[in-house]
């Protein structure tokens, strides 16, 4: 099969709880876990170079300008991206790597990596989501309406992802997002170059 890791794109709205998800994946199966760079100031708790690698605006610049960062983004009054060298180290030493964006950025990835599997996380309905995030505490009524709204933006792009997954419960949905991906490295577009090497090893063997 092919030694390259695999890339996947994980993306969902606010509140569908893909940031758990993502947590197990990583204890439970070993995923990589790409770190990105933000211009959002942390939130408590938060740890530079853990949660996110806060930067200046002008330190953002910088790595767009020095080709730092295989995608970026503006989402909703700061910048995100994905540093390039972690990304591809790890690639390249056939570690599968989750990224953790939003849809612009997956859309960027698309094109650049025809390979990285897509996912979206959701819940079933508006409602759960609305549910979800009152139940939260933390969120003003203004807060959620905002989050509902650019829900039902992100919902728009969902047709460029390869998979949807609901998350109805925590421990089911990450297994669905783990057998997917393994469904997907055993995609035949995925591994040419082993298949036509079986195909050699076994000619020779007539
Ligand atoms: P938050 O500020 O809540 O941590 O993240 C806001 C949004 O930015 C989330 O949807 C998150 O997935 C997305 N995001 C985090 N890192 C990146 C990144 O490197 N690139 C892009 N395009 N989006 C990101």
């Amino acid at each position: 099969m092919s030694n390259k890791g695999q890339l996947i794109v994980i993306s969902g709205f606010s509140g569908a709880g893909k940031g758990t998800v993502v947590k197990q994946l990583v204890e439970q199966y070993g995923y990589s876990l790409s770190i990105s760079a933000t211009t959002r100031a942390p939130r408590p708790g938060e740890v530079d170079g853990k949660d996110y690698y806060f930067k200046t605006e002008a330190e953002f610049r910088n790595l767009i300008d020095y080709n730092g960062l295989i995608e970026w983004a503006q989402y909703v009054d700061n910048y995100y991206g994905t540093p390039r060298k972690f990304v591809e180290d790890e690639l390249a030493a056939g570690r599968d790597v989750i990224l953790e964006i939003e849809v612009q950025g997956a859309s960027i990835i698309k094109k650049q990596y025809p390979d990285a599997i897509l996912l979206f996380i959701t819940t079933k309905d508006v409602e759960t989501l609305r549910e979800r995030l009152t139940g939260r505490g933390s969120e003003s009524e203004e807060q959620v309406m905002k989050r509902i709204n650019r829900a039902a933006e992100e919902a728009e792009m969902i047709d460029n992802y390869d998979y949807i997954v609901v998350n109805d419960d925590l421990n089911t949905c990450t297994l669905t997002v783990h057998s997917v991906i393994l469904g997907g490295k055993c995609k035949r577009e995925r591994n040419r170059d082993f298949i036509k090497e079986l195909q050699e090893n076994f000619r020779a063997a007539k």
